[in-house]
């Protein structure tokens, strides 16, 4: 099915470059896997909708955000254990590969989101990498290299990052906070990771246990805020790049919300009516947390299939682009 523009979505995958060598990370890499399949196989996107050949980031790209030297102590294998264990994934040669290319996914998603409306990687989202360091499963910060190439390009003069992943899109508030070219809203619990809150541009504290009602109720006042400013001329950007992380979900090992599933496809219907509302600004999503709990068996909690599921229904809702 087309969109208004008369294009289908397309997005792209890691799959091609997740690797085995990677299963001792405490981090759910299978998603990347399982995901792509999901979607095929629930009829929301057809195969060749998927892109999973692509050239990586470039060294080039990476360094209009992140500090030469720590790209290159990265890439070439010469970061020490501490800073890895900051990150928390190990290093081997296809780590490498596949990092390059998770943020090259978005770099291409978002350049094919001003053609078609929106896009989508299905991988990224690493908003806890700084200018010199990496943190929380993220080493280099996707949500900022992507729309900055664009910038670079001259395809973009400005863009926002809604980031609605559990924890705060730390990276990528710290990594923007004196351009003026770039607006960070990021809604996020305040008892789970980075405890060391960094200050984004609109920044909204939940609290532990919240319900769909309340968590929804308070992203359409500050969307309805932010649609207003834009309505009045004082907010301008060319670009939505969405952190749709589904750590917010009941019973995710790292987080501490109580929303539904249904709450959390609600939320990402919410963001691509706000990108309507706001004149049809292009859309780029990410994925983001997502941490099933091996100890739960509830069905209404998050075990890696409802995961799967809720990453598919933030494909389905750009669908409607
Ligand atoms: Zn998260």
């Amino acid at each position: 099915m087309c969109n208004q523009l008369g294009r289908k979505l397309t997005v792209f995958s890691t799959a091609a470059f997740e690797s085995l060598s990677r299963i001792d990370s405490k981090f759910p890499f299978n998603k990347y896997l399982l995901l792509p399949e999901h979607l095929v196989a629930n009829g929301i996107l057809k195969s060749e909708q998927i892109i999973t050949q692509y050239e990586p980031v470039t060294r080039e790209q990476l360094e209009l955000v992140h500090c030469p030297h720590y790209i290159s102590r990265y890439i070439d294998g010469t970061i020490d254990e501490k800073e890895l264990r900051r990150i928390g994934v190990k290093w081997t040669p296809e780590a490498v590969r596949r990092a390059l290319h998770a943020i090259g996914a978005s770099c291409h998603a978002a350049k094919l989101s001003l053609q078609d409306g929106a896009s989508a990687s299905l991988a990224g989202g690493q908003h806890h990498a700084h200018y010199d360091f990496g943190s929380g499963y993220s080493i280099f910060n996707d949500v900022v290299v992507a729309p900055e190439v664009l910038k670079k390009q001259n395809l973009i003069k400005s863009w926002i990052s809604i980031d609605l992943d559990i924890h705060q899109g730390d990276g990528t508030a710290t990594i923007t906070r004196n351009w003026p070219h770039v607006f960070t809203f990021s809604m996020h619990a305040q008892k789970v990771f980075p405890l060391r809150k960094s200050t984004s541009s609109l920044d909204v504290t939940l609290h532990s246990g919240m319900q769909d009602q309340e968590y929804l109720s308070l992203l359409d006042h500050h969307l309805n805020n932010l649609h207003y400013r834009v309505k009045n001329g004082q907010l301008l950007f060319d670009l939505i790049m969405y952190q749709s992380g589904v750590d917010i979900m009941a019973g995710d090992d790292l987080g501490c919300l109580e929303i539904s599933l249904e709450g959390c496809k609600k939320r990402d219907e919410m963001v691509v009516e706000f990108s309507k509302r706001c004149g049809g600004v292009p859309i780029c999503s990410t994925l983001g947390g997502g941490y099933p709990n091996p100890k739960i068996h509830d069905v209404k909690k998050s075990g890696l299939e409802r995961i799967i599921q809720a990453h598919g229904n933030t494909i389905q809702a750009l669908k409607s682009i």
